[in-house]
């Protein structure tokens, strides 16, 4: 996408409107200067969008969470370029296409589930402190991760991106809040237009350090002006607003016991100034979490958030394991979403989130795998059975989470908290992102009764076919974007050096 006449004026609205119009003017306690946002607008990033037809056909179960939620038996897809042009039966369809996939009624399609929650960089430390809670986990891991090069965390990247693909997800977001030595965000944006997943870069940050009383150590924290600076150059280098982009930017103050509250009202400000810019951080994580809230702020998380701008529809949260009645009606009023993390809030004993009070509440709800050091996988077909098993445990009711409830909100839900219309069902005119499982894998013989619920409720492992904007991104089993034998190898070996 070329630059927009809208982003050069919402550039110079926000300059205008923190008076930052000469360098080094002050802005929001920063010193944003026009020379540092010298971004050339939005450029495309990702996949160059497929050109043609592409007819699938003979799909055992088109699963396509539209809204009458239609299970199409025979089902097909015609797509036109990066775009869905027709659902419906193959009887229905074109004969023929520039490119057809015939899946000669033995796979299940679903929409590509989305990730809502995660930081990619954590595959290079899987394991460590197996057995931590939240804090002591974050305080064994903070020294390691200071280790970081940009090679690691574009190889890390790409690494989790395939990790996702295989396990059904079309598209993810990634908080990424450490950026040491030569790393940036600009580094996993490169790695996941390189293997062509979409994407929605969060801009992470850490600012306050153990001698202010937060938790990482002052080496791992950044200033608030240069975490501002950088957080526009992204949105100004990388955010495409537009249908059906590949790559998004959010921006997210990384949780309550890392930042200033300074910081998350001037971030809020300022993807307030671009259309689409969302704003993502941890919150009610666990129990220390909240005792941590009451100490240094004196509230709960959820006036906490009213407290600086962020009790609003362009918000969403990881966890909200431990919100009150009270904040889940706050949330659901201002349309906040959030990302639901069942393994990762069981591997770190942080607990059950109310999943099913927040939905019936009316609160968007997406999943996440989150980092792939507190679940220790990224499978995100796995992370929906978790989601559904987790619930009923918390409920003691079936009734918590059905099987189709679980593959809805890694679907529509990770779409809705996203903000996107484009992507999470399989309709006319949305983005084609879709997946296709095996219904002759092992564990699915004899789930003719429904196989649908079979998705979820057996062990699922791994897609068979995904397309992402139209593009054949795996094919039977294997990713056709990058060479997995020598990205796990590097990733392995990088991972090795960071931890010696
Ligand atoms: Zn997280």
């Amino acid at each position: 996408m070329s630059e927009t006449a809208e982003g050069h004026v919402s550039r110079r609205r926000f300059l205008q409107t923190t008076g930052a119009v000469a360098a080094g003017a002050p802005f929001l306690g920063s010193t944003l200067a026009r020379e540092a946002v010298a971004g050339t607008g939005p450029q495309s990033h990702g996949s160059t969008p497929r050109a043609g037809t592409l007819l699938v056909k003979n799909i055992h179960t088109l699963v396509t969470m539209d809204e009458e939620r239609r299970e199409i038996r025979d089902g097909a897809l015609f797509v036109r370029n990066n775009v869905i042009e027709a659902v419906g039966a193959t009887s229905e369809m074109p004969e023929t296409a520039d490119e057809v996939l015939d899946l000669k009624g033995r796979y299940l399609v679903t929409p590509g589930l989305i990730n809502t929650h995660h930081h990619f960089y954590q595959v290079l430390t899987r394991v460590i402190k197996p057995d931590g809670t939240l804090f002591p986990w974050l305080k064994t891991l903070y020294p390691i991760w200071a280790g970081m090069t940009a090679n690691d965390i574009y190889l890390s990247a790409q690494l989790a991106a395939a990790e996702l693909m295989l396990s059904g997800c079309t598209t993810s977001s990634d908080h990424l809040y450490i950026l040491p030595n030569d790393s940036s965000i600009d580094d996993e944006i490169r790695a996941l237009a390189d293997i062509g997943m979409r994407f929605t870069a969060v801009r992470g940050s850490m600012s306050i350090g153990e001698s202010d009383g937060g938790l990482p150590p002052d080496s791992v924290v950044e200033k608030e002006p240069d975490i501002l600076k950088d957080s526009q150059r992204l949105i100004e280098t990388y955010h495409d607003n537009s249908r059906h982009s590949m790559t998004r930017v959010a921006l997210g103050p990384c949780s309550p016991f890392t930042i200033s509250e300074g910081l998350m009202r001037d971030s809020a400000a300022l993807a307030r100034e671009y259309e689409g810019v969302r704003l993502h951080t941890h919150l009610a994580e666990n129990q220390d979490d909240i005792a941590y809230s009451r100490e240094r702020y004196g509230m709960r998380p959820g006036e906490w958030t009213e407290s600086v701008d962020w009790l609003a529809g362009d918000v969403w949260h990881a966890h909200t394991v431990w919100l009150n009645d009270e904040e889940i009606g706050m949330f659901a009023r201002a349309g906040v979403g959030a990302a639901h993390c069942p393994c990762s809030n069981m591997r770190l004993a942080s607990g059950a989130a109310p999943i099913r009070k927040m939905r019936d509440a009316g609160v968007k709800v997406g999943l996440g795998v989150d980092g792939s050091a507190s679940n220790d996988t990224s499978n995100l077909i796995q992370e929906a059975r978790q989601a559904m098993l987790l619930a009923r445990v918390r409920e003691i009711d079936v009734a918590g989470m059905t099987a189709r409830e679980a593959l809805e909100i890694a679907t529509l839900g990770g779409a809705q908290v996203l903000g996107r219309d484009d992507i999470g069902h399989l309709a006319p005119g949305m983005s084609a992102d879709f997946v296709a499982f095996d219904t002759l894998a092992n564990d699915w013989v004899g789930t003719h009764a429904d196989p649908v619920a079979a998705l979820i409720l057996c062990h699922t492992d791994s897609v068979s076919y995904s397309f992402i904007n139209g593009r054949k991104v795996v094919d039977d089993g294997r990713i056709t974007t990058v060479d997995y034998d020598a990205l796990a190898r590097k990733t392995r070996d990088a991972a090795i050096r960071l931890s010696t």
